[in-house]
């Protein structure tokens, strides 16, 4: 959620350039990886602790319940972004949309990584790996919570000031 609101918050920057808040969006993700980490765990992921490079994504029933929470997540990224920028026609709505789906795009692309195991796909993955912060509150909560709501706030504040 917090990767949509942070594309759309990017995104709405460039209003007249559709190309460039894409880019924005997407490189926001990066930016927020890099300080925040809290993720909900993936049921079909599995990770493999000696070669991190090689996880893999199961399909199955798992698979569906990690696609219907991430598309859920989105849909009230989005809806989220839409009350919080307030946009004035449909296609500032646009952009937010087209800035929530960049901003959650390279996580999209691990999936692929993690299927495919090809380039481009594999240098994405070892950089999206080494800027995520090490710092992990995955298991806290609460923590996560405050500290996304936190994150969320200031990205809005941000988003406004500049734009
Ligand atoms: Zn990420």
């Amino acid at each position: 959620m917090t990767h949509a609101i942070a594309g759309a918050a990017a995104a709405r920057l460039f209003p007249s350039n559709p190309v460039a808040a894409f880019i924005a969006a997407f490189l926001s993700h990066f930016v927020l990886d890099a300080i925040s980490h809290w993720n909900y765990k993936l049921l079909s992921h599995k990770k493999n602790p000696s070669d991190p490079l090689n996880g893999d994504m199961i399909f199955g029933k798992k698979f569906i319940i990690d696609i219907s929470k991430i598309f859920l997540d989105f849909i009230a990224g989005i809806v989220l972004s839409i009350w919080l920028f307030n946009p004035q026609s449909d296609y500032q709505t646009s952009i937010l949309i087209l800035g929530a789906l960049g901003g959650m795009l390279p996580d999209a692309l691990q999936f692929a990584y993690w299927k495919l195991k090809i380039e481009p796909f594999r240098s994405l993955q070892k950089f999206h790996r080494w800027i995520h912060t090490k710092y992990e509150i995955e298991n806290h909560l609460v923590l996560g919570v405050i500290s996304q709501a936190l994150i969320i706030a200031i990205i809005v504040v941000i988003s406004r000031l500049l734009g």
